[in-house]
């Protein structure tokens, strides 16, 4: 199941859960940061367990919550990731830009969110902003896009570079497949 619940605060008609994947430091905490309270930190603080943030965003008449679950993309919390990817309904899935491990490593973070969730999935090709330290070209991320079927986006943290329009695209997406699923 990908949906967490109805109507659980006052003001929102969905409140839909996310999960932000990838490996470590590869901005998962500074995209959340940007997107919920437009700040950027250039020190790395390292996520321990998990940590999430709310954001009511609206589309067409309806006003969604989301729940955006920050995991410790650490390998050795795999079996905690289990538990955080429960009720789900999407997740951004980011690699960087400058460090090519992390952009083949999503294959694998691809099948363990199918596994154990489900949903819709955004791929986000992070820290475009480091020009000259980048490695990983939008063909690479185009391809998963085409071989995999799950769009691609290219952002920064700290420039703010497409970090609403992730959201929006994910959360639309989430609430077209709800609204498709309980309205045929
Ligand atoms: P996480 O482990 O995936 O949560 O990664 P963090 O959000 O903690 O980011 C790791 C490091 O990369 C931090 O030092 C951030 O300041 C830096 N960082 C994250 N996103 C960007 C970005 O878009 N551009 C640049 N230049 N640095 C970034
Ligand atoms: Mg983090």
């Amino acid at each position: 199941m990908w949906l967490v619940g109805y109507v659980t605060q006052p003001n929102c008609d969905y409140l839909f859960k996310v999960c932000m994947l990838g490996d470590e430091a590869v901005g998962k905490t500074s995209i959340v940061l940007k997107y919920t309270e437009n700040r950027f930190e250039e020190s790395y603080k390292m996520t321990l367990g998990a940590d999430f943030a709310t954001k009511v965003i609206k589309i067409d008449n309806y006003r969604v919550c989301l729940s955006v679950w920050d995991l410790g993309g650490q390998y050795r919390f795999r079996e905690l990731r289990k538990h955080y990817f429960k009720n789900a309904a999407g997740a951004l899935l980011l690699f960087d830009v400058t460090r090519p491990d992390t952009f083949l490593h999503i294959d694998r973070w691809i099948q363990e969110f199918y596994s154990y969730a489900g949903g819709e999935l955004i791929l986000l090709g992070n820290k475009v902003d480091l020009v000259k330290e980048r490695l990983v070209p939008p063909d690479a991320g185009k391809m998963i896009e085409k071989w995999k079927g799950i769009p691609y986006y290219e952002t920064s943290a700290k420039t703010g570079q497409n970090i609403n329009e992730v959201f929006m695209v994910l959360t639309r997406k989430i609430l077209r497949r709800h609204l498709s699923a309980y309205n045929p």
